[in-house]
């Protein structure tokens, strides 16, 4: 029998909070595009989403919605009726609530934006002291994506703004701006997070994961560089403004919160997890019966190993969709970590008796892995081995909304540091895969997790799967290196 009381209260889990947009212009009506295209960006946020069009002789009309107890088609369908028009936009969002409208001297347009304002409380004191107001409400605080569209606002185009988002930001920002004449796109200045153009007779689409384009009709056209900006009509898209030539796409898109036939830079999501955990079994001398992958970004990277250690793929854990679709549907953390736990059943026949490699994409605060490790004891593993698809994780991320511990003391690496009397100064060296203390932070995160091995994947190795040069990746919350 489970104490739901204690299980609310210890269990702790990695969750992001993210955003993904999709948006259509068309020489017909693109109601449905939108909203199934919207709806692939699910896996990104759970919390809020919204849509725009702009209908034809009534102007724009938007809706917005919590997802917090229900699915975006679930929440969208019925409403389906009321839109209409050529040119329409999309948001799923763990953030504030999105699309939001406005009059200004630029015209009449509508934003949705995938961004974290690390600087939102200097932006506001700003944008106050020149007079200036704030509408929305976003959990009794400002809308950041309402901070951004006032920035945008004091320009006297919506390039100029957009250059002006990208000079005052601080973490990362990719936007969409909708008019009468179509959609301006905007991906962040150095390009954490993508935005992609897809192309079909007669329209064109923009969205944060091309994933979203097969079952839509749409055929991947462009990968917008970092801080390009772009007119989109249905006939194509027109630049606007240049890519810089620094790159910094966040490198976990590949680890884990991609979606497995999303690209970024022309390289596949899934595919990039075999390489990971070829990369992981080619290290690793453990003899095994089997590799899981825990579900889901575990289980592309336990193919990978299985196939390069020539072990079998098995299931020790399913996870339960039918009624536990994601795991961070209620609107506390609390219930959150409930759902998240309770969705993956571990299954005894398979476990009992055996040799088992784990195979996760990473480690944020070990909670979760812990109680994975309880559940394969109990269920009579004669061995655990955990591997890592990506390196220790050593500093919280600065510039997307994307791991949940807020302070590095949440981190189990961190953690680990700390218990081994390291100082912050020494956090260069555990990161090191070659060096001591390196060695020994990893034994401890073993001994915390119970577990018989641990082994992470090393950073040039997690480069080299992924296929970019690492000045063009973000690989600041594993070495603590960057561009702010
Ligand atoms: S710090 Fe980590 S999670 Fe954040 S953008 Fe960089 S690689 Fe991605």
């Amino acid at each position: 029998m489970i104490n739901f009381t204690n299980e609310i209260i210890i269990i702790l889990f990695k969750i992001n909070y993210m955003s993904g947009f999709f948006g259509v212009v068309s020489n017909q009506d693109c109601v449905r595009e939108v909203f199934y295209g919207t709806d692939y960006h699910s896996h990104l946020g759970t919390r809020r989403a919204g849509m725009v069009f702009i209908v034809p002789g009534k102007g724009f009309r938007r809706s917005i919605h919590t997802l917090e107890n229900s699915y975006f088609r679930t929440k969208f369908e019925d409403e389906l009726k009321d839109f209409r028009g050529n040119v329409g936009m999309g948001i799923i969002s763990d953030t504030d609530p999105q699309p939001i409208l406005f009059t200004s001297h630029l015209g009449r347009f509508a934003i949705v934006t995938v961004s974290r304002l690390v600087n939102i409380a200097e932006l506001e004191a700003k944008i106050l002291g020149r007079k200036k107001h704030f509408t929305e409400n976003f959990e009794g605080t400002i809308n950041p994506t309402e901070v951004i569209a006032s920035l945008i606002c004091e320009k006297d185009s919506f390039i100029e703004g957009i250059e002006y988002v990208f000079e005052n930001v601080r973490g990362s920002c990719s936007l969409m701006i909708m008019t009468e004449d179509g959609i301006i796109a905007a991906r962040d200045k150095y390009g954490r997070t993508p935005v992609v153009i897809g192309r079909k007779d007669g329209a064109c689409a923009i969205a944060s994961e091309s994933c979203s384009f097969p079952n839509t009709g749409f055929e991947l056209e462009y990968f917008m560089g970092p801080g390009e900006i772009v007119r989109v009509s249905s006939e194509g898209y027109t630049q606007l403004r240049k890519p810089g030539n620094t790159l910094q796409i966040c490198a976990f898109l590949w680890v884990y919160y991609g979606y497995p036939p999303s690209y970024y830079e022309g390289i596949n999501v899934d595919e990039c997890r075999y390489r990971c955990g070829a990369a992981l079994a080619r290290r690793d001398s453990v003899e095994a019966d089997f590799v899981c992958g825990i579900p889901d970004s575990g289980v592309g990277h336990a193919i990978g190993y299985g196939n390069e250690k020539k072990i079998p793929n098995k299931r020790a854990y399913s996870k339960y969709t039918d009624t536990w679709p994601r795991s961070f549907l209620p609107s506390f953390q609390g219930q959150r970590n409930l759902v998240a736990r309770m969705k993956l059943i571990p299954n005894r026949a398979v476990i009992s008796g055996k040799k088992m490699i784990f195979i996760d994409d990473s480690i944020v605060r070990g909670t979760q892995l812990r109680h994975n490790t309880n559940d394969m004891r109990k269920y009579g593993a004669k061995e655990l081995h955990m591997r890592i698809a990506c390196p220790p994780i050593l500093y919280p991320c600065d510039f997307l909304n994307f791991i949940e511990s807020r302070t590095p003391m949440e981190l189990a690496a961190r953690r680990a540091v700390r218990e081994l009397g390291g100082r912050d100064e020494e956090l260069r060296e555990y990161s090191d895969p070659d060096s001591e203390k390196y060695r020994k932070m990893v034994e401890k995160i073993a001994e915390k997790l119970d577990l018989d091995s641990l082994l992470y994947q090393r950073l040039d190795d997690l480069i080299a799967a992924i296929g970019l040069p690492r000045e063009k990746l973000c690989t600041h919350c594993w070495d603590g290196t960057g561009y702010f």
